[in-house]
Parts: structure tokens; sequence; C-alpha cells
């Protein structure tokens, strides 16, 4: 097969992990940035040019578009669909799950159970906002936040009530949640690859924090999921359409919450705690569904 990586940068960890998987396996595979790709749309003669050439023949894509290019990043792959090229994750999917607003929203309706969470722009009753939710201690988030930048844990009242209108003042969309306490600073990252959770990890906080996050000094280690676990997570990535994705969840006293679920997850941290070689995964996955139709269109 040819396939296609869509990556800014053909030297992270995932990229150079998928090319030498799609290599051993005997596919002719490249990294292409996408927001280098140029197109032309009509519907006679679609087609996509990099560096001058004319993209032709290829199978398949594995889009790693980052979340500072989702809009053209996911223009291009949309053009790959248009020419009937298939794809691990397809645009609509990816588009929908960069939006924690409408992700959550989407997931809360199809029954996959999150944290207690309240959105806000410009609440013009704070104390309703903060009763809504249930109270302090609560975890504030800047919607557009990502690595655990912009996720306050506000653990009284008028604390709240300050990281709020501070908030407010930035013109910012925020999400109030609860404090989920027996998370104990960790979560859960499941890879999910279509129904099935290939690897999960726990990742802890370091001393004294309450986000996990491995870019803020936590660390990660393999873990077994609970059926329950399982489930929710194999069922939060087909309500968003993904193949591949990320599913974050907390461990609370009511069964796992999901937070988030990643459209491009990393492989490195997984790879290297979970000793498992999930991009050969990814291709074999490839291999097996190239002949499905996976058109986000
Ligand atoms: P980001 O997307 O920026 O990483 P998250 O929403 O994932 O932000 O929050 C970062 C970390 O903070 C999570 O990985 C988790 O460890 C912790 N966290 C987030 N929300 C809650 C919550 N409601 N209760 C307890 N811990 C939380």
């Amino acid at each position: 097969m040819k396939i296609a990586i869509l990556s800014r940068d053909s030297t992270l960890y995932s990229s150079v992990r998928l090319v030498e998987a799609a290599t051993a396996r005997g596919h002719d595979v490249s990294v292409l940035d996408p927001t280098h790709c140029y197109m032309n749309i009509t519907s006679m003669k679609p087609s996509i040019h990099y560096q001058g050439e004319n993209l032709l023949g290829y199978d398949a894509v594995i889009p790693r578009i980052g979340a500072s290019i989702t809009f053209y990043g996911t223009a291009v792959l949309r053009q790959f669909e248009v020419m009937n090229t298939f794809v691990l994750n397809n645009s609509a999917a990816i588009s929908r799950s960069r939006d924690k607003l409408a992700s959550s929203q989407l997931l809360a309706r199809k029954g996959i159970d999150l944290p207690i969470t309240a959105f806000a722009h410009n609440p013009d009753n704070i104390e309703d906002l903060i009763d809504e939710v249930g109270g302090a201690p609560l975890v504030i988030k800047l919607v557009e936040g990502s690595q655990g930048v912009g996720v306050v844990l506000a653990e009284t009242h008028n604390a709240a009530h300050s990281v709020i209108q501070a908030f407010m003042g930035l013109n910012a969309n925020i999400m109030v949640q609860e404090f989920i306490k027996e998370a104990e600073g960790s979560d859960i990252r499941c890879f999910v690859l279509g129904d099935k959770v290939v690897a999960a990890m726990k990742r802890q906080g370091r001393e004294g924090e309450f986000r996990s996050n491995l870019h803020r000094g936590g660390t990660a280690t393999q873990v077994r999921l609970s059926p329950q676990e399982r489930a929710a997570a194999v069922q939060a990535a087909k309500i968003m359409g993904l193949s591949v994705c990320g599913v974050d969840m907390l461990r609370s006293n009511r069964g796992p919450l999901v937070m988030e679920v990643n459209s491009s997850p990393g492989l490195e941290g997984i790879e290297k705690v979970c000793g498992k070689d999930i991009a050969s995964l990814m291709i074999e996955f490839i291999e097996k569904n190239i002949n499905k139709v996976s058109c986000g269109l």
C-alpha cells in the first residue's frame, strides 16, 4: 500500500514509529506536512499537490493533525476523502473531537458518564453556576487549554468565585467541573483502536499536583482496566466516530468518568509504558479495514 502520514513533523516519535512500522510491513510510506499541501477542489479533477508534485495513488492516510492546525489539516484530509482514499480517522470526527463543548454534549447525550460539568462564557450569576456543579472544591478549565494549562483547582467557594471572575475578564469559554478527589491526582489513558482498547496507562501527577499531565512532571504506569472502563472507552470512541483515539478518564466512586477523547493520541508514552508496538497495530488495522468506507463527508 501507499500510505501518507499527515504530520507537521517527521521527526516526532509517533511519526517515526509509524514510518518504521509501515515500512517493516512492506508499505510505501511518506510523511506530508498538511500545511504545505494545496488542493484543487473542483469535482471534475480533485487533486492535492505537495512540493510541486501531484499526490496520486495513495491508498491510506494516517492523520496526525495537531490542534493548532485543525482547520487546514482537516481540509487536506477531507480532500483525500473526496478522492476516496481510506483515512484512519475521518475529518468530521477529528473536527468534532477538537470542540470540547460539542464532544462533551454528544457523549453526555449518548449516555457516557462525565464529571458533572457546566460551561459558561459570561455567567450573569456565578453563585448559581457554582451551585450547579455541587459547590467547591471544583475544577475550572479554559476550554481552549491543553496539557493542563488553564486547569485550576479551586478549593473554596471564594477561590472558585475569584477564578471564574478572572477567566470571565479574559473573555474565555470555561468549564466548571466537580472535583473528583478520589482520583488522587491520576487519570487513565485508554488507547482505542477500532472496537478494542489495545493499551492503557495510569498517569499520576507529581506530589501535591492534582493534574496528571506527563508534561507537568506526572509519571505513567501500565494499568489493568475494569470491564466497565474498557466498555466506556470503546463506546466513547464509537460515539465520536474515531477509529483511533485516546480516551482519558477519571476513576471515581461512581465508576469511570470520561474527560476527553483525543483524536491524535501520542504513541511515545503508551508504547514505552506498556511495551507494545502500537504503531504496527495501527498499520495492521488499515490493512484489515482498507476496503471499508471511511469518508467523513
Ligand atoms: P488538558 O486537556 O489541558 O490536559 P484536562 O482536562 O485533561 O486538561 O485536565 C488535566 C488533568 O487535571 C487531568 O489529566 C486530571 O489528572 C486532572 N483533572 C482534570 N479534571 C479533573 C476533575 N474534574 N477532577 C479531578 N482531576 C481532574
